[in-house]
């Protein structure tokens, strides 16, 4: 029996050979894991062209806790931090950026429009004391994919450093660090790279990392701290996720064997067109216009039917082998279909044969 397809934002499915990376144990002082984490890092800063100016730190735990250790390292104090949102995770930023006790303030641009880089330029004149921008390349919560180097732009021509939460986008959709003004990105193991959840990493300046010491409002999650123990040691600093590293090392091997960034994200995009294509012939509606849809998640506005509901449909489509997402929408009631993974137009057509099962088993016309 195979493991149910999971078209979530990550978790997400991983090939057998990721999973087998993980059939090992390894020591945290041992110098073959050393090893192995100095190669992850080095992979990961070249996927993004990221020159000598940038350093790799990888952190335990998911990607929101890479998110607070860089709000939280290269903030100063004194910083304000001007969020950008325009759906769930760019709000978080907000919110994990007041728990720390510094200076936020948010332009929220809604659920279904992107970030306006002329009202990034007016917040930036209006107000000096803003000294870091934060952006989210991909939204997941929605799938909209924000204007990413008009924004880096803007922030730049206004002397402010850029924090880009990279987490769905990384590896799949294009970024370049050697020609992009961004301070730091962030991403995770977990999604474009697909590898297995459990660490995350930021690609940051040196020079900012530098400027950072003692700056971080947590002891476990200082970026510094991190980095510095790293460099001289070639662990990390607290248990490192072993198998997780390992696991990511194998994917970023098959990443590189598959043509990198170009060929996942045609692979994503054809599954998404796909998607969208066999969804629409089932009468469902994806929630963004196709020109703001990344290739990455698609919401879809759930049935104007009154048999209508979610956790019946959930646990319909996963008795088939379909693992897909509620939504994450305040106002509009819909559900989320990934296109990332080890997937393809095999899965994404399993995937819609199994909704519309599930749809006609709960007597919803499709
Ligand atoms: C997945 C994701 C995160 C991190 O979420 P975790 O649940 O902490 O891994 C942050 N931002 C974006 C845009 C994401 O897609």
């Amino acid at each position: 029996m195979r493991d149910p397809i999971l078209l979530t934002p990550g978790p997400l499915t991983t090939t057998l050979a990721t999973k087998s990376a993980m059939l090992h144990d390894w020591g945290s002082w041992d110098e073959d894991f050393n090893r192995l984490t100095a190669k992850v890092r080095a992979k990961l800063l070249a996927i993004v062209d990221a020159d000598e100016r940038y350093v790799c730190v990888p952190l335990q735990g998911s990607g929101t806790f890479a998110v607070e250790a860089a709000i939280g390292t290269l903030l100063p104090k004194q910083g304000k931090l001007l969020c950008l949102a325009n759906g769930a995770y760019g709000k978080r930023i907000a919110q994990l950026t007041e728990v720390m006790g510094r200076r936020v303030t948010v332009i929220d641009f809604g659920e279904s429009a992107p970030v306006d880089p002329a009202a990034v330029a007016q917040a930036l004149a209006r107000d000096p004391e803003i000294t870091h921008v934060a952006l989210v390349y991909c939204e997941t919560g929605t799938g909209i994919l924000n204007p990413l180097d008009a924004i880096a732009a803007v922030v730049a021509a206004a002397g402010k450093k850029l924090i880009l939460d990279a987490m769905s986008a990384f590896g799949g959709l294009p970024l370049a660090l050697a020609t992009l003004p961004v301070e730091a990105v962030i991403a995770s193991s977990n999604k474009c790279l697909e590898g297995v959840p459990g660490m995350a990493f930021i690609l940051v300046q040196k020079d900012a990392l530098e400027n950072a010491e003692g700056r971080a409002h947590s002891l476990s999650l200082d970026l510094h701290a991190q980095w510095k123990y790293m460099e001289r040691t070639g662990q990390w600093r607290f248990t490192p996720p072993t198998h997780i590293v390992a696991a990511l090392d194998s994917a970023l091997d098959q990443y590189e064997q598959e043509g990198g960034q170009p060929a996942r994200l045609a692979r994503y995009r054809d599954n998404c067109q796909a998607l969208i294509a066999g969804l629409e012939q089932l009468g469902l509606r994806p929630y963004l216009p196709a020109e703001l849809q990344a290739p990455i998640i698609v919401t879809v506005h759930a049935p104007q039917h009154p048999n209508w509901n979610f956790q019946e449909f959930y646990r319909l489509t996963k008795a088939h082998g379909v693992i897909i997402y509620p939504g994450k929408l305040t106002v509009v009631e819909t559900f989320r279909v990934g296109c990332i993974g080890a997937i393809g137009q095999a899965e994404m057509a399993m995937a819609i044969d199994t909704i519309a099962r599930a749809l006609r088993a709960m007597d919803i016309p499709c």
